[in-house]
């Protein structure tokens, strides 16, 4: 009884809520019921649920690592200042613990940046994800190609 009979509902976020919640359980942006990974850093190509091709162009991924980076830059000088300006702890513990965390975050962070990417990129160009999964359904649909 773990299936759930309804029909899945295709369509980008509708909200920035919906397309952070579908992003922060690294579900698909489209149906929110397909996984993102199979593995530990392994993405699927497509969702399992709906189809939807989660890499839309080459090298598309590629933004992510804008957020990844970005949230490691704010995470570390915010800390920093934190820590060694109003906490006062010396720079003996703070630069190679700020240092370890730059090398860990990024990799442990990794599948949340390509999920937030993906969901965000469908919330704001929704138009261009329904154009990707109109795509994506055609190529395995068989009957589109008997039509000519
Ligand atoms: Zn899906």
């Amino acid at each position: 009884m773990d299936q759930d009979p309804r029909p899945i509902m295709i369509a980008p976020p509708d909200s920035v809520g919906q397309a952070f919640s579908r992003a922060t359980s690294l579900k698909c942006p489209m149906c929110g019921k397909g996984k993102l990974f199979s593995g530990l850093l392994l993405m699927e190509k497509s969702c399992d649920q709906c189809g939807f091709r989660f890499e839309r162009d080459p090298g598309y991924f590629l933004g992510s690592t804008y957020i990844n980076y970005g949230l490691t830059t704010l995470l570390t000088t915010w800390t920093y200042i934190v820590l060694h300006f109003v906490l006062e702890v010396g720079r003996g513990w703070l630069i190679p613990g700020l240092a370890t965390f730059c090398v860990i975050f990024p990799v442990v962070f990794f599948r949340y940046a390509r999920s937030l990417w993906l969901s965000f990129d469908c919330y704001f160009d929704r138009t261009g994800a329904l154009e990707q999964r109109s795509e994506s359904g055609n190529e395995q649909d068989p009957k589109s190609s008997k039509e000519n």
